[in-house]
């Protein structure tokens, strides 16, 4: 395979953060919007006016990206026009400096806010939400779409929307908040109101698989199966028994690299949300791996029913959950009847057909450095492109950066690469892969790649270096 790619100049993001920093108070003064700050007051007047209420969390003196946000969003006339008519809008700042520090009241409120829509604490964050509190959709960090496809995305949420149809051939695209990442949603139609319905089923369809999957939900099948481990089998859904069988599969090709019942561990040893500050002794970790093993998740294919079989086991669908919902996206979409269109789930994405114009869609690679900047791009029409980078979620200790995937033998987290993206038909098999390959290592985990038919790679060592499987050809 051949794959055309181009090199991305690095943006100097350091230096357009600083300008972005100075010219703060410029852009406040110049954009005319009235920003609420009372929750309670925002509530009562989207209840008056049958708007809804846009809260964004931001971080006035400090975050680079809410700053551009003011500026590149909320600060132009279409989002302003669109405000004016359709929106409450609420702000929950969390400024560093003491000189602008809120009052202890405010402070408690915006905290609070926070504790209900932002647990995260992303920055910038943005929530749309019905008069009564209840979330239509959000984003994490600054959207990367311009003002007017933001206010589109907004658009289909309002009550009484009459969306134009402009008859012409376009990318309908919506960014939102799913699985705890970040979806985008592309499809290529001509009719805005059509596209918007395609996009609601593709999400409709990604909550549905969040629900069966997610171990964070306790009243998924997923939480279920973990409370009975080593008590009883757990009647599933075929979906997900199939899930298991073939995460299953995956694991017997990585010879255990890939394990989803890596959970025990990620439970009780790792912490990648900031609390950890020292490394678990090594028999810890090593006792821990005891519970680490895919053969002792029982599937039971006459009773439908799924068993872990010791107490404590965990399973978790993290390294190949988001692969899995793109597909069954895509498919919702495709029945839905679109021919042309991309599911990116977290930066796993999932390809078909082509951009409005006939050529192919041109996908960037995450630069493992920079993530907002692309080292390379592919031209892909029928596709999936998957991307692991140690940069999604890590723990730092000792100034060593620990990514979140876990080798199984061990119970530490891998290192070696930074990241691994992995190019073959489908996301949930690219997903698994991406995962196994940074697990395996470099040269193991090139040679299982070169083995797969139409399944291709391309690593980043820690020292950077870019290496890749035999059939592929940067240039
Ligand atoms: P990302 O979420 O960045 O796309 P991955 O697809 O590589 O990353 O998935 C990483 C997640 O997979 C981890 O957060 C964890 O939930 C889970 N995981 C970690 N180690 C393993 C492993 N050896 N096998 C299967 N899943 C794992
Ligand atoms: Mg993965």
């Amino acid at each position: 395979m051949n794959i055309a790619t181009r090199n991305f100049p690095l943006v100097p993001g350091f230096f357009l953060g600083c300008l972005l920093l100075l010219s703060t108070n410029l852009l406040y003064s110049q954009t005319e919007l009235s920003w609420e700050t009372s929750w309670a007051t925002a509530k009562e007047q989207a209840a008056a006016s049958d708007k809804v209420i846009l809260l964004n969390f931001s971080g006035s003196d400090w975050c680079a990206p809410c700053i551009k946000m003011k500026q590149e969003i909320f600060g132009t006339e279409v989002f302003r026009a669109f405000a004016a008519d359709h929106l409450v809008l609420l702000n929950a700042d969390f400024p560093r400096r003491r000189k602008n520090q809120l009052s202890a009241e405010q402070q408690a409120q915006n905290e609070q806010l926070a504790e209900q829509y932002n647990r995260k604490g992303s920055f910038p964050m943005t929530v749309l939400l019905r008069a009564n509190g209840s979330v239509l959709t959000s984003w994490e960090g600054l959207p990367s779409v311009s003002a007017e496809d933001f206010v589109k995305a907004i658009r289909p949420h309002e009550p009484e929307t009459k969306a134009p149809t402009t008859g012409q051939t376009q990318v309908f695209k919506r960014t939102l908040l799913l699985m705890g990442s970040r979806f985008v949603i592309s499809v290529v139609g001509q009719d805005q109101t059509v596209a918007e319905q395609q996009i609601d089923a593709a999400v409709a369809e990604i909550q549905r698989i969040e629900h069966l999957i997610s171990s964070w939900d306790e009243t998924s099948q997923t939480s279920e199966i973990n409370r009975q481990a080593g008590i009883a089998p757990v009647k599933v859904d075929t979906e997900l028994l199939e899930l298991i069988r073939r995460s299953q599969k995956i694991s017997e090709i990585t010879q255990g690299a890939f394990d989803i019942s890596f959970g025990s561990i990620d439970k009780e040893i790792w912490h990648f949300d900031g609390t950890m500050t020292a490394l678990p002794a090594p028999d810890v970790a090593k006792q821990s791996v005891r519970l680490i093993n895919y053969r002792n998740i029982i599937l039971d294919e006459a009773a439908q029913t799924i068993f872990l079989k010791d107490a404590g086991m965990r399973i978790g669908f993290g390294a190949i959950g988001k692969g899995y919902a793109a597909e069954k996206a895509k498919a919702v979409l495709v029945d839905a009847g679109v021919t042309d269109g991309i599911v990116n789930a977290g930066g796993d994405l999932t390809v078909w057909g082509h951009q409005p114009d006939g050529s192919p869609w041109t996908i960037g690679i995450a630069n493992p450095e920079n993530k907002l900047d692309a080292f390379s791009y592919l031209e892909i029409s029928n596709s999936a492109v998957v991307t692991s980078g140690n940069y999604e979620k890590f723990v730092e200790i000792d100034g060593k950066r620990y990514t979140h995937i876990i080798d199984p033998r061990t119970g530490y987290p891998v290192s070696g690469l930074k990241s691994v993206t992995i190019i073959c038909p489908n996301a949930e098999m690219a997903d698994a892969l991406a995962t196994s390959v940074f697990v395996l290592g470099k040269e193991i985990g090139l040679d299982l790649i070169n083995q797969m038919q139409g399944v291709h790679a391309i690593l980043v060592d820690d020292t950077g270096e870019i290496s890749t499987s035999t059939q592929i050809e940067l240039h």
